[in-house]
């Protein structure tokens, strides 16, 4: 399959690592490289892509600002490190994306935020409004509290679950490798790079397992993982070297790099996860109208829903049937069963002064809604 152009995608994520963003020998941000990188993510911007960006280097800034020791440091020194350096990643992102006028947004996520499907739409929601306003989220994990069992600790599979919690139809990996070799390209000079991987296959993995390092065996390993996670996740995604000025610009020229492909969309394959793998856990009864426009493909409003059924947290699948009983679909519901037994059948003004809060318009969003053909549920 030919490899794909960087100008046929609309939501893209760029994962930079740590060792591109800092300097170790100095200690400091490599500015000029970064300033860079600004520009490449403004020409993108500019182009009317949306971009997010997530960044590792908290902890490494934090080391060299509190001028800590080398060697390992300890999970409380780590956590406290990161707490100094993620205020100081944060403003470089602010000032690197500032000298392009745009507006530069913290997100800062554990893994229950992306694993655990409240807070999972929490943070998607957010990310889309700031998407919305055309600002450029910066995403890290929050590693001041995130402790070893809970925690991600790479940012290449973070980056993964954040594309495809983002509906991103592409994920960079900006590495200090330019892509997936045959086999390791320092000891193998006949080693390969691999221009285009259709799907990971087990070969694949163990290309992977024998990289070069210690350290780029595990780089290249959570890059698989990371690989699978978008791939299944309906996001495409590619491995580029980080370690030139203007790598964004580069792999737009078509320069070299390792595409990992995905054979669906983020959309369709979310809607199948949401269609199959999900138990409802109650069922929304909707009137006529309502059901015409979710068939031509709108989201859900309270004031089509005539009846509530079941007991069901925000985040839950449920089951949408029309007046007659019949299912016609499936999707995340935005409201628990009390709130959305309250706001049925009234107005958006209605649910802001019902609930006291003004919250979301949609009681399920089309992103979060599987439709099945007319006359059968999306099961059939
Ligand atoms: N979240 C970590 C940091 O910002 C980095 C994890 C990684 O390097 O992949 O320091």
């Amino acid at each position: 399959m030919a490899q794909p152009q960087l100008e046929n995608f609309r939501r893209i994520v760029v994962k930079v690592g740590s060792s591109l963003l800092v300097d170790s020998e100095a200690g400091e941000v490599r500015s000029s490289w970064l300033a860079a990188l600004a520009a490449d993510i403004a020409k993108l911007h500019s182009d009317g892509r949306e971009v997010l960006v997530v960044s590792s280097g908290s902890i490494a800034l934090g080391r060299s600002r509190l001028r800590l020791p080398r060697g390992a440091l300890k999970l409380e020194e780590s956590q406290a490190a990161a707490a100094v350096g993620q205020i100081a990643l944060a403003r470089i992102w602010s000032e690197v994306l500032g000298a392009h006028g745009i507006d530069a947004g913290q997100i800062l996520v554990t893994l229950q935020d992306t694993e655990e499907r409240r807070r999972y739409l929490n943070a998607r929601s957010t990310i889309a409004k700031l998407l919305d306003w055309r600002a450029v989220p910066v995403i890290n994990e929050n590693d001041t509290v995130a402790t070893a069992e809970i925690r991600y600790g790479d940012n290449d599979r973070l980056a993964a679950r954040v594309a495809t919690m983002a509906s991103a139809d592409l994920l960079i990996l900006l590495s200090d490798i330019d892509g997936l070799y045959t086999a390791p390209p320092a000891q193998n000079p006949d080693a390969q790079l691999i221009p285009v991987v259709e799907s990971i296959t087990a070969e694949i993995e163990a290309m992977a397992g024998s990289a070069a390092s210690e350290l780029s065996r595990g780089g290249m390993r959570t890059k698989i993982e990371a690989g699978k996670i978008a791939t299944t996740g309906g996001t495409h995604m590619l491995i580029a070297s980080g370690k030139i000025e203007h790598p964004l610009a580069a792999i737009a020229g078509g320069g070299r790099c390792t595409w990992f492909l995905t054979p669906a969309n983020p959309v369709t394959a979310r809607k199948r996860w949401i269609a199959g793998s999900l138990e409802p856990r109650g069922t929304l009864t909707i009137d006529a109208g309502a059901v015409a426009a979710l068939r031509a493909g709108k989201s859900l409003l309270p004031a089509g829903v005539i009846r509530v059924d079941g007991q069901f947290a925000r985040g839950d699948a449920v089951v949408v049937r029309g007046p007659d009983m019949h299912e016609i679909g499936r999707g995340l519901v935005a409201y628990d069963a009390d709130d959305a037994d309250r706001i049925k059948g009234r107005s958006s003004p209605d649910v802001a002064a019902i609930l006291g809060v003004s919250g979301r318009a949609e009681m399920i969003h089309r992103d979060d809604l599987v439709i099945g053909p007319a006359g059968v549920g999306p099961m059939a």
